[in-house]
């Protein structure tokens, strides 16, 4: 399979030709031809396996054979739930674009506005955003969204645990109702589901993972340990398997300030990743991370969504996740392209529950290992901890302003294609 035997124009080809890449991946082999034929897509795919080149290539040659309209209105839409990933398809769609004449700009909350307002003055043809920024934006006159012919859902799921849904209700009337539609998700729940229905057309479905299981390379293993022995036992980890990058997730964002601060003072370098820290903060810690200045990123759920870190050889759980399918996308941080990747999990008593939880979606038992001086408390509680600090499901989102109207598209059929 080549990029060529897809459909793709040579532009295209030279583009991806210039970012190594051999050959496309299974979401992109799926995804592709499909899109290109107009049709609507429903894919199931989560960071790493190729998703943003998956809708973005095809999304650029349906612009690139359409002459370009007068005063270059925006014709792609792509709503991102955060702005890590924001930016990342913006370099991905600028990337990709580099032989055609189509502009591009990105637009996210938590900075100045004035300069994105500046790019969309110009014109441009695809637009990548946050929710809240778009709205913004389109409240005060800034853009139109009335020609938009492509509209995009990246991580779905995601945008639904942040409580974006009234958001999205929100955009969808101001869209037209004939468009092309694409909604990538990394989970299948019945809220996406519903959500589908009312945003494509009778998609096609792809997928990159069977739903719900985790990915073959990464090999998984599971610590039982005491509670407060934890920050010592993944000291030893990191200093014993002499790790030069490892991701660590924590449920609350106190947790990974803490985390760091300890993994600082055993003079392993550290920085937070989360939801509290400002843009500038987190692409510094990023950047840090990635030239290998920091050894350890620790992340919430929500800030490590959508972060490009290519081939992470340890993903570790500090804490596991209170949402099972969290674990799933936690652990595809690693094991990319065909790399082999370790996730552990530190498990203590309190988290019982929740590994069961785990287990019980990624239908597999794992085997919990114990070392030597890090035991677990036979004596602790195994209630799980209070969720006060940590994320929940839905409506993470402050109270809304905004009224939406969901227009845009009515009741869409749930008539689909499975690739
Ligand atoms: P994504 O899932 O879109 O976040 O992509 C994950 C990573 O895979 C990015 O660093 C891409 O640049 C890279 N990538 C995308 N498509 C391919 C491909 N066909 N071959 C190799 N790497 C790819």
């Amino acid at each position: 399979m080549t990029f060529q035997s897809l459909g793709l124009i040579e532009v295209l080809l030279k583009a991806v030709r210039l970012q190594g890449y051999e050959t496309p991946s299974p979401i992109q082999q799926k995804a592709i031809p499909p899109i290109l034929e107009g049709l609507d897509v429903l894919a199931s795919a989560q960071t790493g396996t190729g998703k943003t080149a998956g809708f973005t290539l095809p999304m650029l040659q349906i612009l690139a054979k359409n002459p370009v309209p007068h005063r270059r209105p925006v014709r792609a839409l792509v709503l991102t739930p955060t702005r890590e990933l924001a930016d990342q398809v913006y370099t991905n769609v600028k990337h990709y674009s580099k032989f055609l004449d189509l502009r591009a700009a990105v637009i996210f909350g938590g900075v100045n506005q004035n300069p994105q307002i500046k790019h969309l003055r110009n014109g441009v043809d695809i637009l990548v955003a946050t929710p809240g920024r778009l709205i913004d934006l389109e409240n005060q006159g800034h853009l139109s969204l009335s020609k938009v012919e492509i509209f995009v859902l990246d991580e779905a799921d995601r945008m639904l645990d942040m409580g974006f849904k009234r958001d999205i209700d929100k955009i969808r009337s101001l869209i037209p109702s004939r468009r092309q539609n694409l909604m990538f998700s990394a989970t299948f729940s019945r809220e996406i589901k519903s959500l589908a229905q009312t945003i494509l057309l009778r998609p096609t479905l792809v997928e990159a993972t069977p739903e719900n299981t985790t990915v073959e390379a990464i090999k998984q293993e599971v610590y039982r340990v005491a509670k407060e022995k934890k920050t010592n036992l993944l000291i030893k980890l990191i200093k014993d398997g002499q790790w030069k990058q490892v991701l660590v997730f924590t449920r609350t964002k106190h947790g990974a300030n803490n985390l760091c601060k300890k993994l600082e003072s055993a003079r392993i370098s550290a920085m937070a990743i989360h939801g509290n820290k400002s843009q500038g903060a987190r692409t510094k810690a990023l950047a840090g991370f990635k030239n290998h200045d920091v050894r350890v990123l620790v992340a919430t759920d929500i800030a490590a969504r959508g972060l490009d870190i290519p081939l992470l050889p340890h993903v570790v759980n500090y804490e596991l996740p209170n949402i099972p399918e969290d674990y799933v996308h936690r652990i595809g941080r690693t094991g990319r392209a065909g790399a082999n990747g370790v996730a552990l999990s530190l498990v203590c008593a309190e988290e019982t529950s929740y590994l069961t939880s785990i287990e019980k979606l990624t239908k597999q038992r794992f085997k919990k290992e114990i070392v030597e001086g890090f035991e677990p408390d036979p004596n602790a509680s195994t209630v799980p901890p209070k969720q006060g600090g940590g994320r929940q499901r839905r409506g993470a989102r402050p109270s809304n302003k905004r009224q939406g109207s969901a227009g845009g598209g009515g009741n869409r059929s749930n008539n689909y294609r499975r690739r």
